[in-house]
């Protein structure tokens, strides 16, 4: 077919990534959104002190997994300014008189943690092995091939395959460090998007993903403004381009057999007729659209629970860190506070949030200084912000009903500023919030956790992954795109991107 018409439900940024592709490839792209703006999870909200309002990340907030070219390729690149601290990370455990530093410089980085974790391990091999697996993820993304454990074994060998894809976290880190805080230091990506055991199978595979993002070298930057602009300018971009976009208007059915989605907008029900249809919500959101009854019950068993929590900060006046260096962006480094002191602690707070009636268990916190960031870009604005993405939640409550844990985790963080005083405003949401906010099943940032059974070739709803990953259970003019498939959820739209190059492969083979 040559122009076909395309239906995306979901604009958010693989929605958006893969209207983007389809629409420069000739088709005819319109996009269903049940929201009042495009975005999803990538999106600002305005908090209001005091008469004087200033933007801040709702959802998402530092960007790193997308890949290089689609930040090209789509435009972004040309539209937006970026800014990645260069300036070592502080992790801090508890009753450390000093943070300990994550050097860029592999030497550095290694005599700072043999001197301050009495790391012995072979940090040179991890960091080798792991750029070899990247390698390989990233070669699967930009040829938009789906991940199978054969082509794994053919490029990386089974022994490379089985540590950093199909085994244990667990395994992975004892193969390559010694100390304890080096292991947890590198299990915070594995439990990232929930309540993941680092004993769990293919729970390694979830460090290489993380580093596979290709746009700033694998390492998380800020965008100008926010990272929100990414969506709102991809929506602007392709609006340029001709795709059509249907805001506040929820798809309530699809037909299938008649190529129709039934949408309703401001009351009233429309339809529109499609060639192709490619979903771009959540899988449960998805399946029950347009799956069968075994289809539905099967993702409805899948493990969907998330465990992070998100603290917005507004301050008066710029965030003074008890630590730091005299580097200019020393203000916008990375911070990760540890609450547990050995990885046994860290699992067993990792895990406990799977009991509703345990509201929190501290684990970890990730600081990350969007408005000092914002100064670095020449972005002014009336306050300094944080935003503090932290472990572990459980799905029980709403972030307006923490308070205690609210106060627990602003009094962990404010042990390490100078001028807690300033904190004039805060928001606290949880994940029971992100699934309310945002759709996500059980508050999971990916749409499904990364564990065995839903990551790296089991993270497709294809009957037939082989033929065509993205394809939705038998069907074959319906795909999904969402951050439930492979690679991951994230501000990268790789998923957007390798399903509408597969799309594209199908509609026009040769
Ligand atoms: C608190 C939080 C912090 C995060 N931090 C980061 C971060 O720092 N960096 C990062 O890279 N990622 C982060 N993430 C993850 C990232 O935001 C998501 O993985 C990503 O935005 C998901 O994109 P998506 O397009 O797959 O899905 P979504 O963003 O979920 O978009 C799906 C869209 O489908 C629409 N939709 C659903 N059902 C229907 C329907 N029936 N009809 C019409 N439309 C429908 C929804 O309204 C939505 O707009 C974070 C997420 C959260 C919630």
């Amino acid at each position: 077919m040559k122009n076909p018409n395309i239906l995306i439900i979901g604009a958010g940024i693989n929605g958006l990534v893969a209207a983007n592709y389809l629409q420069r490839s000739g088709c005819h792209v319109t996009m269903i959104e049940r929201a009042e703006r495009v975005g999803g999870a990538c999106v600002s909200e305005v908090a209001t002190i005091d008469g004087v309002s200033e933007s801040y990340a709702l959802g998402a907030s530092v960007l790193g997994l997308m890949q290089d070219f689609v930040f090209a390729e789509t435009g972004l690149a040309n539209r937006l300014r970026t800014f990645v601290p260069e300036h070592p990370k502080f992790i801090y455990f508890p009753g450390d008189p000093e943070p300990t530093w994550i050097y860029r410089e592999p030497q550095r980085l290694d005599r700072e943690l043999a001197d301050k974790w009495g790391e012995k391990g072979d940090v040179n091999a991890f960091r080798a092995d792991e750029a070899k697996v990247v390698r390989f993820l990233q070669d699967g993304y930009v040829n938009a091939t789906p991940p199978s454990l054969d082509d794994a074994k053919s490029v990386l060998g089974e022994t490379l395959t089985k540590l950093w894809i199909s085994g244990s976290a667990k395994n992975l880190l004892d193969h390559y460090f010694t100390s304890e805080r080096s292991k947890m230091y590198m299990a915070m990506t594995v439990t990232e998007s929930g309540p993941v055991s680092l004993s769990d199978s293919y729970s390694a595979f979830t460090l290489p993903l993380m580093d596979s993002g290709s746009i700033f070298g694998g390492y998380y930057g800020f965008v100008k403004g926010g990272i929100w602009q990414i969506t709102g300018e991809l929506g602007r971009i392709n609006a340029e381009l001709g795709v059509k976009t249907h805001l506040s208007s929820k798809v309530v059915a699809v037909d299938t057999d008649e190529n129709t989605v039934i949408f309703e907008k401001a009351g009233r029900e429309e339809s529109l007729d499609f060639d192709y249809l490619v979903v771009g919500t959540d899988p449960l959101t998805a399946t029950r659209l347009i799956g069968n009854a075994e289809q539905i019950r099967k993702t409805e068993g899948q493990r969907f629970r998330g465990s992070s929590g998100k603290l917005n900060l507004m301050f008066k006046n710029p965030v003074r860190w008890k630590t730091g260096s005299r580097a200019s962006d020393s203000d916008a480094a990375f911070r990760f506070i540890f609450s547990v002191s050995n990885l046994d602690e860290y699992e067993k707070a990792t895990l406990k949030v799977l009991d509703t009636n345990v509201d929190y268990a501290p684990g970890f916190m990730q600081i990350y200084c969007e408005g000092a960031a914002m100064r670095h870009l020449e972005h002014a604005e009336p306050f300094d912000r944080l935003a503090v993405f932290f472990k572990n939640l459980s799905l029980g409550e709403q972030g307006d009903d923490l308070s205690e844990v609210e106060t627990q985790v602003r009094e962990t963080l404010f042990e390490y500023i100078e001028n807690p005083q300033d904190c004039i405003w805060t928001r606290l949401l949880t994940p029971k919030d992100l699934q309310q906010l945002f759709h996500f099943p059980g508050g999971n940032l990916d749409h499904t956790m990364l564990t065995g059974g839903q990551t790296f070739f089991d993270r497709t709803y294809a009957d037939d992954p082989a033929t065509n990953f993205y394809l939705f259970g038998g069907h074959d003019n319906v795909y999904v795109c969402g951050s439930g498939t492979y690679p991951c959820g994230s501000v990268a739209g790789t998923p957007g991107y390798m399903c509408a190059q597969q799309l594209l492969r199908s509609a026009r083979p040769g």
